[in-house]
């Protein structure tokens, strides 16, 4: 008899791995070995925004380590439930700056589409934590009116896909979505900032190298890790993978305290970056989004790192910290201001 599931194919690596992912905060702690004193407070801030870690990712956290620099991105604690002042729901702006929903045109030149509320993990200090996915995904019925927009807007070299994290969606879907975008001429550059070339590395296997080469648009990526330990074989291979294909591929962090707040730790992690064929590209300072604060690393402490990484690393290694003001019309670069010597006019 042929049932419906002959005719479906096979789900990849990397769905079961992402329908593999602890989604329980007790089957995390049990799973690292950790104590169950931590649970009710997780169970607690998880409400607010649920566990998720792909099981290759918790395989590289080091178990009975509470303090693990992965585990931290991803174990929900109590401090998560304050209220802190100036820490808000929408912390960049981004639903002032949608022409549509699910498109973002904050900057000349290039437009980010919320194409997906899904991801692979949940990073706890996620600055799109509260975002409304529902009402502001690019893929749903908003489409043709991105395209006229994009259509219309002959300074948009670069199309961005962004989330949530576009590689959640199936390969056909963004297939099309592709395709289209490459159908308006004035378009040159296909940028997608996914998480899961770090946290499911099976994502980058050969139907995917199809449609992102097989496009005239140049294609980029912008991975996100945040410590070297994220990165092991298996992304190393996924990176290779990637860069024999012709994918440029450049890395933004995010600066967190107690995972990365450390010139040492972000020293090694740029090597490792560079030993992956990955070009670190931004240091991002944390978006005050309600209920990450306790990951906020001071001005003078980033700045005082950002002086370390100059002495220890190459300039091609260093990362640009910036932060993401409302209404700018670009990230802002967070630089020393040096005081001014003698009266000179210039
Ligand atoms: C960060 C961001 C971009 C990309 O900025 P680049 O400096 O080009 O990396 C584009 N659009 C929006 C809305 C962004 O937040
Ligand atoms: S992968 Fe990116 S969008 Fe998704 S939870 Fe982590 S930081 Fe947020």
């Amino acid at each position: 008899m042929i049932t419906r599931l002959n005719v479906h194919r096979q789900s990849a690596d990397w769905q079961r791995a992402l329908a593999q992912a602890v989604t329980d905060p007790e089957e995390l702690l049990k799973r690292l070995g950790l104590d169950p004193a931590l649970l009710p407070a997780a169970r607690e801030a998880s409400k607010q925004f649920r566990v998720r870690v792909p099981l290759g990712y918790l395989g590289r956290m080091t178990p009975g380590d509470p303090n693990d620099p992965l585990l931290r991105q991803v174990l929900p604690l109590g401090e998560e439930c304050l209220e802190v002042p100036d820490f808000h729901c929408d912390p960049v702006g981004d639903l002032e700056s949608m022409p549509i929903p699910g498109l973002l045109h904050k900057y000349h030149g290039r437009v980010l589409l919320v194409t997906s509320g899904t991801c692979a993990i949940h990073c706890r200090y996620c600055f799109r934590r509260h975002f409304p996915y529902r009402d502001a995904s690019a893929i749903r019925e908003a489409w043709p009116r991105i395209l006229l927009y994009l259509r219309t807007h002959q300074e948009v070299r670069e199309v961005i896909l962004s989330g949530g994290d576009p590689l959640t969606l199936s390969d056909d879907k963004l297939a099309a979505m592709i395709s289209d975008l490459a159908g308006i001429p004035h378009l040159r550059t296909l940028r997608l900032h996914s998480r899961l070339p770090v946290v499911v590395p099976e994502r980058i296997d050969d139907t995917l190298l199809g449609w992102l080469t097989g496009t005239r648009l140049r294609p980029v990526m912008v991975i996100h890790a945040n410590h070297a330990r994220e990165l092991d074989g298996t992304t190393r291979a996924a990176m290779e993978r990637l860069e024999l294909a012709g994918v440029r591929l450049f890395n933004q962090t995010v600066l967190l305290r107690g995972v990365n707040d450390d010139p040492d730790v972000l020293a090694t992690l740029s090597h490792a970056l560079f030993d992956s064929g990955v070009q670190p590209y931004y240091l991002h300072t944390l978006d005050p989004v309600q209920g990450a604060a306790h990951f906020a690393v001071s001005e003078t402490h980033a700045l005082a790192i950002m002086d370390h990484l100059t002495q220890q690393l190459p300039g091609y290694l260093i990362p640009r910290l910036v932060q993401d003001i409302p209404g700018r019309d670009s990230k802002t670069p967070l630089v020393r201001s040096f005081p001014t010597i003698g009266n000179s006019v210039l």
